[in-house]
């Protein structure tokens, strides 16, 4: 396998390159995780950015034409995102719905949803969330009890969701619901866009051990959702979600793209502080990096070939899990190499203005969380085992009884 840019991939990323210097007055230049003095102003500047990145042709590169993309390869895509990396480009502000809504609405919508959401939602006219767990379903999602009950040419939707990323700045999310209690609990879910500014919904923001307040509780009372909101048919709910679930393990490191801090910028930390570590201090800290770089670089390269596996036609199956599993591992011992390479420094440096110290540690704080977000690693072992490995699966009592008659109603 060569790993080198193919001279078309070398012209696309000078492309980029340049596309990004001619623009670099336009974008934010933040630090990941940092949290800017004024949230409001942030996340304008973050709109902004990804409105001059999409004008540029660089955000859904991967997405048809007729979807508001540039019918491009996944290769590109990745292009791109090591080369916002490269110019200190944070996340763009609408990830989720980028990696997950959207391919959801591509590939349940009406054409009528694809022609109102898709091409705001790549200018992040329209951020997006993914309205999934509840405080009772996490990792056993189809046990989820937000209900929607058709009332005319509308559905009501009375319940609770929790952990929803980015809930307090978007304008749409998915909605996963159950329409019929009756049916086994897989098969009584529907798929809806909810409008996140529609009277009745309510949103309050949680803070993690890192210091930001990235996710949310959301509250549904009463809310109206039109027929013409509906994502697929009723009851396919749990066949759109999966939809949602694939992109998001490719999204989250089973693309082989990094998640937080590269293993270069840990390359450069290292040939920084080793000097001035003591012999035994220096030891441990050069096994660290060893084996951090050694886990990085293979996730990195097994996600390309499953880039190149997907861009050939393939979909993203369970081995989308296994990447999902080892990126994250991957990077908890390139933040962890990190840290140790910084000492107290580390510890000491969050809210001293110490960005490139205080960025390891977030960065650490913050890993624990993507190990749970969008499947937790034991469960990615599961699916692992049972639907890659094809060992027996786990006993599942509630899975034929209709939702309304199993323990899951509890
Ligand atoms: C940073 C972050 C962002 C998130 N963003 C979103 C979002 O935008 N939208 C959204 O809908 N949700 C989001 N989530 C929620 C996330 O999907 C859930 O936290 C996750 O699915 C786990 O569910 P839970 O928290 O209810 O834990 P539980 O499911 O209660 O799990 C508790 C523990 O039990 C283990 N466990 C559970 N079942 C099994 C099993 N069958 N076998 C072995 N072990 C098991 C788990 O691994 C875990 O250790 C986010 C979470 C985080 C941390």
């Amino acid at each position: 396998m060569d790993f080198d840019d193919t001279p078309d991939e070398a012209a696309y990323r000078a492309r980029v390159r340049d596309l990004l210097a001619q623009h670099a007055g336009d974008l934010v230049h933040l630090d990941a995780g940092e949290e800017a003095a004024d949230a409001g102003e942030q996340e304008q500047a973050l709109r902004r950015t990804q409105r001059v990145l999409a004008e540029a042709g660089l955000v859904g590169v991967a997405w048809a034409a007729e979807h508001g993309g540039q019918g491009g390869s996944l290769a590109q895509q990745a292009i791109i995102g090591q080369e916002l990396a490269r110019a200190k480009v944070p996340s763009l502000i609408n990830h989720i719905g980028i990696g997950m809504c959207g391919p959801t609405v591509i590939a349940h919508g009406t054409p009528d949803q694809h022609e109102r959401y898709l091409a705001r939602l790549l200018r992040a006219d329209d951020v997006w969330c993914q309205l999934f767990s509840e405080p009772a379903s996490g990792s056993d999602l189809a046990a989820l009890r937000t209900t929607a009950v058709r009332d005319g040419d509308d559905w009501v939707v009375n319940g609770q969701k929790v952990w929803t990323t980015l809930a307090h700045v978007s304008d749409h999310g998915i909605l996963l619901t159950r329409t019929d209690p009756d049916r086994p609990k897989h098969g009584g879910l529907t798929m809806f866009v909810v409008d996140m500014h529609a009277p009745g919904v309510t949103v309050r923001p949680l803070r993690q051990m890192g210091g930001q307040s990235d996710f949310n509780e959301v509250f549904f009372d009463d809310v109206r959702i039109p027929d013409t909101e509906r994502l697929g048919e009723p009851g396919e709910g749990w066949r759109v979600a999966l939809t949602t679930l694939l992109n998001e393990r490719v999204a989250v490191g089973g693309g082989g793209n990094d998640l937080g801090l590269s293993v270069e910028s840990l390359a450069r930390l290292a040939a920084a502080k080793l000097p001035g570590l003591t012999a035994q201090r220096q030891v441990l800290a050069r096994q660290a990096v060893g084996r951090a770089a050694v886990a990085a670089l293979g996730n990195r390269y097994t996600g390309y070939r499953r880039l190149t596996a997907i861009s050939q036609g393939g979909l993203p199956g369970p081995e989308a899990s296994a990447g999902k599993l080892a990126g994250t591992a991957a990077a908890k011992l390139v933040a962890d190499a990190g840290v140790r390479l910084l000492g107290d420094d580390a510890v000491f440096a969050v809210g001293t203005g110490d960005d490139e110290a205080g960025r390891w540690q977030r960065n650490q704080a913050w890993l624990p969380g993507i190990a749970i977000a969008g499947g937790t690693d034991e469960v990615l072992r599961n699916i692992i085992g049972e639907r890659v490995l094809g060992l027996p699966p786990e006993p599942r009592e509630d899975k034929h009884r209709p939702f309304n008659a199993s323990g899951s109603t509890r």
